[in-house]
């Protein structure tokens, strides 16, 4: 079904760009405030951040004018062009963000962002009965969505440096070691990053959960399923053989060309990208919900289906974590946060109307979402217990997961 521009569409998307701006204009004020504070002295550098500002107020004003002239009551014969117009504005804003601030200093990390830090860690620790202690660390990126990783440098060391060695045989010709390198993530380090311009933006944090699961996932994952999430999640009976077969024949089965998309590995990144998230649903709420959202309405198009090889598509995803919300927190999900949840997901669908997977455009992932909901509400979530008080629906015998979650709840 076709999504149609409504107004209200049209005034979460205004809401929603003019938000962004503001953010962006309050973390050049805070570069100011903290390295340039005496204006004479750092005349130049005053200047080059009011350059910054005046392309933001520009953007700032064509919304205004643009949204005063064409959200006409009963006239909707503008609202393709407006919404055209905001969409252009958030990705100018994105592309600002990504690819011009570095030549500016970043203001140091909000002592709460530090302090939930400190309370993931805690997390982590009693999840875990401290069988890990990995330290958190939480830092700022230059991109438009958080990122995790045991080193940083991984990319870097595994290729610069080592092709580096390879290259002029530094190891036989001169005696110098290689760095020693880690890569399989078992590290006990691990760092989140966010994006600078939300470091200080608590309606975003909600998403260094989903961050924090992966660490979780990977240290659980045999223990929660046996054989893996994949093979587990292919052999469940959750489905009748034929739809089995039209999923994975013609969606995630390897074929014989090795670099034909997709593959099993892509459904184990997609199972776990679930996982977190419906991991992080269930801990903390719908906050989550709404942090993913923001996340993805910033998300570059995604233009070939190579570009889901790490993650499901996005409104996959939300639609996901909206339906294990609506499980386990039956009461919040009725009141009015489905109106808010239905206007988030209307405007998801219209911004990625061009990606190629689409529940539209392909009926196979509608079939692959339908497999995901069961298995995972059959993984996290029993179906027929309810608490008569609360009408919260308990969570599934499953030892391992219940006990993490009703540890840290
Ligand atoms: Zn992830």
């Amino acid at each position: 079904m076709e999504t149609k521009i409504t107004t209200e569409i049209l005034s979460d998307f205004t809401y929603e760009v003019i938000e962004r701006i503001a953010r962006f204009i309050v973390h050049l004020e805070e570069i100011e405030v903290q390295f340039y504070n005496d204006q004479k002295r750092f005349k130049v550098k005053v200047e080059l951040i009011d350059s910054y500002k005046k392309a933001l107020f520009k953007l700032l004003s064509i919304v205004l004018i643009a949204y005063k002239r064409d959200i006409v009551p009963n006239n909707t014969d503008n609202y393709p062009s407006l919404f055209a117009i905001l969409k252009d504005i958030l990705k100018a804003v994105n592309e600002l963000h990504a690819d011009y601030l570095p030549v500016l200093p970043r203001p140091s990390e909000p002592v709460e962002l530090t302090r939930f830090e400190r309370v993931i860690h805690k997390q982590i620790i009693r999840l875990t009965k401290e069988e890990i202690q990995q330290k958190i660390s939480i830092s700022i990126n230059e991109k438009i969505g958080e990122e995790i990783c045991s080193d940083p440098l991984v990319d870097y060391n595994t290729s610069s440096i080592s092709d580096l060695f390879a290259q002029h045989d530094l190891k036989n010709k001169y005696g110098i070691e290689n760095l020693s390198i880690k890569t399989d993530g078992n590290d006990d380090k691990l760092h989140i990053t966010i994006p600078r311009i939300d470091a200080s933006n608590t309606f975003r944090w909600a998403s260094l959960i989903h961050e924090m699961a992966h660490s979780l996932f990977n240290h659980f994952n045999l223990k929660f399923f046996k054989s893996g999430i994949e093979k587990e999640f292919l052999n469940s009976d959750f489905f009748a053989n034929k739809t089995k077969e039209t999923i994975f024949n013609g969606f995630f089965k390897p074929t014989d060309n090795i670099n034909a998309f997709p593959t099993e590995d892509t459904l184990k990144n997609w199972l776990e990208e679930c996982w977190c998230d419906l991991f992080a649903s269930i801990l903390i709420g719908h906050s989550f919900y709404f942090s993913q959202y923001l996340a993805f309405i910033n998300e570059k198009e995604k233009k070939q289906d190579t570009d889901y090889i790490d993650h499901p598509p996005s409104t996959f995803r939300l639609d996901l974590i909206e339906s294990i919300l609506c499980s386990r927190f039956p009461i919040e999900s009725c009141t009015g946060l489905t109106l808010s949840i239905d206007n988030c997901e209307g405007l998801l669908s219209l911004l990625l109307e061009n990606n190629t997977m689409s529940f539209e455009k392909r009926p196979e992932i509608r079939q692959i979402y339908v497999a995901f909901c069961m298995f995972f509400k059959s993984h996290f979530i029993a179906g027929n217990k309810q608490d008569k008080k609360s009408g919260e629906i308990s969570l599934k015998n499953n030892r391992p997961l219940r006990e993490i979650i009703y540890k840290s709840s």
